[in-house]
């Protein structure tokens, strides 16, 4: 089979990918080693930048988003005795909407079969071959069992952290940076109306809580825990309790309800380098993770696959390869911008080290929300800084 970009991965980076391909007349296939279902069941991220949200309009991709999704000015940061709203929209000139990973995938996925473009699901022994020749290919095992090999002018690897393509680079040239957290977030999904208008981000002694939301009657929840936690000892009680005490203010109450999913997630920073080797590149979680508190994940790999998709275009309808082979320069930029800013705030809101640290992580918030210039810094990253390539 030949294509003309091979994209391996279907979370949302492959997804709006090949998306924004197939709106500039680009054919690609898609090669996902889960089901579609697999990967349309995942509870993941849920904010997204305004940029992000502009994106899957012009992607055609927003009207379920623009009914369902709700658009949210700011947050709370909170700690024992103080609750203080950051307003985005008037430090920052910028919201952000919450709407689910899940959703996104869904109207990704429902947009590709409309435009009845190919993909594999449930694939094995995903291989990769020729990248630094004209002649690049993917192999791979389908879901029925054959042996399929795809030729293309681009391989694009959008397929996570555990994925086939980064180790597809030779070692020799490859570097990983990466910090790992002594700490992790057990995450909880419940069916209840959240407490709140705002997300609320809390420091407490006990460990970080967060109050996030899905939609109306689905609340999503995260308490700091030990990276080996044993989740069979978080009963429901014990999370209600223990959400109910780190996320305690005076004159508010947190609804309860039944707990639909929970799970353990390890916070880690990790960068990887180069973006780009040869025909291939790599976009998302396959080249950069960051812990959560930032809610930048899915939105970096948005903001790849924006530069990506521009460069791509310009390659292959316009002769011209210039962004494409600065891709591997400009790309990295905003990576390590939302590195550092989702390392700044893991590290000034979970509780770690002594009490000399608890101190400068209650001044550090103080600062934050008692100076407009702290806050506006922390608006303008959460929001997010502005797209580049984000215009079709
Ligand atoms: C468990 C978890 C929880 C998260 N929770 C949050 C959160 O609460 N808030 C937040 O902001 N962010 C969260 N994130 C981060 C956010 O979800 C990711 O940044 C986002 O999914 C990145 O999208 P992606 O398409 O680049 O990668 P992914 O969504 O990881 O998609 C990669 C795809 O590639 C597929 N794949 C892997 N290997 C192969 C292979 N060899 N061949 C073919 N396909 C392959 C995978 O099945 C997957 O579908 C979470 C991430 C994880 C892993």
């Amino acid at each position: 089979m030949r294509t003309r970009v091979a994209i391996i991965g279907a979370g949302p980076s492959g997804l709006l990918l090949a998306q924004l391909l197939g709106l500039a007349g680009i054919d690609s296939v898609l090669i996902e080693r889960q089901s579609a279902e697999h990967v349309q069941s995942r509870i993941r991220a849920g904010i997204l930048e305004s940029a992000t949200v502009d994106l899957l309009h012009r992607a055609g991709v927003g009207e379920r988003l623009a009914r369902e999704g709700t658009e949210h000015r700011g947050i709370y940061l909170q700690w024992p005795g103080e609750r203080h709203h950051l307003d985005f929209t008037e430090l920052a000139g910028r919201s952000v909407w919450v709407y689910g990973q899940t959703e996104v995938t869904k109207d990704l996925m429902d947009a590709r079969e409309r435009a009845g473009q190919i993909a594999f699901y449930d694939v094995t022994d995903v291989a990769l071959h020729g990248l630094d020749t004209d002649e690049p290919s993917v192999t791979f095992v389908d879901g029925s069992g054959r042996q399929q090999r795809i030729s293309a002018e681009i391989i694009v690897g959008c397929d996570g952290y555990h994925g086939a393509s980064r180790r597809a680079i030779p070692a020799v040239g490859r570097e990983a940076l990466e910090r790992a957290y002594p700490f992790a977030w057990l995450g909880v999904l419940a069916d209840v109306a959240p407490s709140t208008d705002e997300l609320i981000y809390a420091w407490h002694p006990e460990g970080f809580a967060l109050h996030s939301m899905r939609s109306q009657s689905v609340s999503r929840f995260y308490l700091q825990v030990s990276p080996d936690e044993n989740i069979a000892e978080w009963s429901d009680d014990r999370i209600w309790d223990g959400l109910a005490n780190r996320l305690g203010h005076s004159g508010w109450t947190l609804n309860t309800g039944p707990i639909t999913e929970k799970s353990v997630l390890p916070m880690r920073s990790f960068v990887s380098s180069p973006m780009r080797y040869g025909r291939l590149f790599l976009a998302g979680d396959a080249a950069h993770i960051v812990p959560p508190t930032g809610a930048k994940g899915l939105n970096l790999a948005v903001a790849d696959v924006a530069l990506l998709s521009r460069a791509i275009r310009s390659w292959l309808c316009d002769g011209d390869p210039r962004l494409a082979d600065s891709y591997a320069q400009t790309a990295p930029q905003r990576v390590w911008r939302c590195t550092h800013f989702s390392w700044w705030m893991t590290s000034m809101l979970h509780r770690h080290g002594d009490d000399f640290d608890a101190r400068l992580q209650l001044a550090q918030l103080q600062r934050t929300v008692g100076s407009r210039w702290a806050a506006t810094e922390l608006a303008e990253n959460y929001a997010g800084i502005p797209m580049e390539g984000a215009e079709l």
